[in-house]
């Protein structure tokens, strides 16, 4: 197949300051990319605005009036960059053979999505873009991530090192990611468990074009942490084993305390105590917040509440 339709999904969260830039380096692409008979004329650029406080829309709404390369998908309420993310595929999946996934604000090349088509026609299912470089990040992101990916390693969770969520997927990937039933989206450790054939297009990280990072420290954190406890009950496990490793230090001290009344060995005993009743509740706060954590995943998922609801969406019109 050589003439395949491609969609580009994008997510914006209030991104009216890079929206003009992005949508004209897309549209130049995308044309280019059909006028070299690349992708076929039906290839789309899908934006999808995750209930944007400022105009994101009505640019949006305004590209697609003027250009039948644009179309959008507004969201009723702000769901997240996961959520905004998985409405766009999902939306899309009946009308495309292959589909890439961009942020709006131009961090990732897009001069590269060309290359994940042809690794598309060599036949891979999905094409991961990985970083190469992340000069551009700061020291402490780049430490976090890579903290982060080790930990994933680490705890036995798949996850693809240096990728976001820039990656193709063909139309049989998309069909196979919407039968993932789950509520706590962590879409580049799902999509590993799809399986099909993969490729890497590797490409450097630039800065934010305009506008400011969605993703503050506090989201970031809790995006990690998110993914962590969704992939991996390996955290639930090492409660286990820590408790069990504080039992045997427990059992020590009490042979030791025994030993030493018998042999006369006067203990004052302050501070041992002291410093067994602090161990012993913290270890226990923290064990009964790990669980806590599953709790609250499950509690989550057994209400099945819709990811997204779609407010308004311009691709039947199409
Ligand atoms: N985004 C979204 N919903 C949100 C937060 C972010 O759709 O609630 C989009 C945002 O518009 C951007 C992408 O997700 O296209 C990545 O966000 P951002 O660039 O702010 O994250 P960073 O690159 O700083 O991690
Ligand atoms: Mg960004």
């Amino acid at each position: 197949m050589r003439d395949a339709k491609l969609y580009i999904v994008i997510p914006c969260y209030n991104e009216e300051a890079v929206l003009p830039e992005t949508a004209k380096r897309l549209e130049s692409l995308l044309s280019g990319m059909i006028q070299k008979g690349m992708v076929s004329r039906e290839s789309r650029t899908v934006f999808v605005d995750d209930g944007s406080k400022d105009k994101t829309w009505s640019m949006i709404a305004e590209l697609s009036r003027k250009n039948p390369l644009f179309q959008g998908i507004k969201l009723a309420r702000n769901t997240g960059h996961q959520n905004a993310l998985l409405a766009g595929l999902l939306s899309i999946c009946e009308y495309c053979d292959c589909c890439i996934s961009v942020d709006a604000d131009l961090q990732d090349d897009i001069e590269k999505i060309p290359e994940f088509v042809a690794k598309f026609y060599e036949g891979c299912d999905i094409v991961y873009g990985v970083r190469s470089k992340r000069e551009t990040d700061s020291w402490f992101k780049r430490f976090t991530a890579r903290a982060f990916y080790k930990l994933m390693k680490l705890l036995g969770a798949d996850v693809v090192e240096n990728h976001a969520d820039y990656r193709l997927m063909s139309r049989r990937a998309i069909e196979a990611l919407a039968q993932f039933p789950e509520v706590n989206l962590f879409l580049r450790g799902m999509v590993r468990l799809v399986g099909f054939r993969t490729g890497t297009v590797h490409y450097e990280r630039m800065e934010r074009f305009a506008g400011e990072s969605k993703y503050p420290l506090k989201k970031m954190l809790s995006f990690a942490f998110d993914g962590i406890t969704s992939f991996s009950i390996q955290p639930i496990r090492l409660v286990w084993g820590l408790g069990v490793f504080v039992c045997v230090l427990a059992v020590a001290a009490a042979v030791y305390t025994l030993c030493a009344r018998a042999f006369g060995v006067s203990v004052t005993g302050w501070s041992s105590l002291m410093i067994s009743i602090w161990f012993l509740g913290g270890v226990q706060l923290v064990s009964v917040g790990v669980i806590g954590e599953y709790i609250g995943k499950i509690y989550k998922e057994v209400k099945r509440r819709p990811r997204y609801i779609i407010e308004e969406s311009t691709l039947e019109d199409k």
